[in-house]
């Protein structure tokens, strides 16, 4: 029968790939608690409105990217594009914002669907890992989460990654931006692409995200938004900047970064990295400052501030950049068996050293030859071997053997646990 195979801009991630992930994962997970950020798991499906009030009639994601369907009970549902719209809903539904102090700092991980075309770095489901700090509108927060998101990275190995940052002003600075892009593309528009043609009519800040390279000389020469920003939004950018200076976080100021989201106000970011194999998977990361979301979702105003990296592309730069190494899972102890009556002990053995001893165990029930059991051992990394015959059954005994010295020693049952945490504490002194 042929075989069933995943969905196009699916993934499968197993093995020492699944590894790369629960790494990263952790590490960011354990470097946003010492930010003082907790975790939220908001639903993976929600109603289509939270996602087009939220993300925005224009975004490409809302316009051509969702996975919406209705359920068997007529329901208008999305599968989630993006994280924001969703948690926003989770803080107005459960009135957060009344019982957490301000701001309510919220870090979430797992997947999102777009549909989207795949290539290189860009999957149709994805995983993402993100913060959000909502509610306090000092700039100093959106000064904390980017520096959380730079720490994450450096923290990860990479070296040199590109910070992108621009401003898109507040409300009165887009508007005015916006009426000067419709001025200028009225004039471009019938030869652009149909994309832009769209975009000009929902919100012609978009057109400037186009990648259709015969489009690129009219956006080039569009006006900059750095002209149109007020006084209060120029200062609120220059105190972020010179916090990063003082900080020493590097960055660049890209004035053509606008993002793809309709909720953005103020700060936007992104971040770059080329893997040093030259592959560029296009931004690793990326988040700004919203004013509006959490209104628009029938909430109190309350501004907000977050990032969201892409795990698949960083995941693939460590990769490349042979920095996945280190984190290779590895066995404590792997349990030999001899012969058949010696399973039933070697379970035995198991439980006393992973619930007594906290000793990753693993066992190895094949009937093979002591010698490929031993290979087994190597193959899974494992510090030392136990092995269980007649004689250990008969004595409440096993064998320990220390696999790098190659050196073994029988000891009781009862004395396990503290000869193997004797026998580790040794193996990390030296
Ligand atoms: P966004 O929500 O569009 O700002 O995306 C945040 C991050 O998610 C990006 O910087 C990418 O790292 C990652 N990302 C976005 N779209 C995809 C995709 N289709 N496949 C893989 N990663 C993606």
């Amino acid at each position: 029968m042929e075989i069933i195979k995943n969905v196009k801009g699916t993934h499968d991630i197993f093995a020492e790939e699944n590894d790369a992930y629960d790494y990263v994962e952790s590490l960011m997970k354990s470097i946003s608690e010492l930010y003082a950020f907790n975790g939220v798991r908001p639903p993976v499906l929600e109603y289509n409105s939270v996602f087009v009030r939220g993300v925005g009639e224009s975004s490409d994601i809302v316009r051509k990217e969702m996975y919406t369907f209705p359920d068997k009970g007529g329901r208008d549902l999305t599968l989630r594009p993006e994280f924001t719209a969703g948690i926003m809903r989770l803080v107005v539904q459960n009135k957060l914002y009344a019982t957490s102090e301000l701001p309510i700092k919220l870090y979430y991980c797992g997947p999102v669907f777009r549909y989207e075309r795949p290539q290189l770095g860009r999957y149709r489901q994805f995983n993402q890992f993100g913060v959000e700090s909502i509610g306090n509108n000092a700039p100093m927060n959106d000064v904390e989460v980017i520096v959380l998101a730079y720490t994450i990275l450096s923290s990860l190995g990479l070296e040199g990654v590109t910070l992108k940052i621009n401003t898109l002003g507040d409300e009165s600075s887009r508007d005015n931006y916006r009426n000067a892009l419709k001025k200028y593309f009225s004039s471009h528009i019938g030869n652009m692409c149909e994309d832009c043609k769209s975009r000009f009519e929902l919100n012609p800040l978009r057109i400037l995200d186009c990648k259709v390279p015969e489009d690129r000389p009219i956006i080039d020469h569009a006006p900059k938004i750095g002209d149109y920003i007020s006084i209060e939004s120029k200062q609120r950018f220059d105190t972020i900047l010179e916090a990063l200076e003082v900080l020493q976080i590097p960055y660049e100021i890209d004035e053509g970064l606008v993002r793809g989201l309709d909720y953005y106000s103020e700060t936007v970011f992104e971040f770059h990295y080329k893997s040093k194999k030259g592959a560029d998977y296009g931004a690793i990361g990326a988040g700004g400052h919203y004013g509006k979301l959490m209104q628009e979702l029938g909430g109190p105003e309350l501004p907000g501030v977050g990032f969201s990296f892409g795990i698949e592309r960083i995941v693939s730069v460590l990769k490349d950049d042979e920095l996945l190494e280190d984190i290779k899972k590895k066995v404590d102890v792997y349990i030999m068996p001899l012969g058949e009556e010696a399973n039933l002990y070697a379970q035995e053995i198991a439980v006393i050293l992973r619930n007594g001893g906290g000793y990753k165990t693993d066992i190895c029930f094949d009937k093979t030859k002591l010698g490929n059991m031993f290979k087994r051992a190597t193959n899974k990394n494992a510090k030392f071997a136990v092995i269980v015959g007649e004689e250990e059954i008969n004595t409440d005994s096993v064998i320990i053997k220390d696999l790098a010295k190659q050196e073994q020693i029988t000891v009781s049952i009862d004395e396990l646990v503290n000869k193997l945490d004797e026998l580790m504490d040794e193996g990390d002194e030296e």
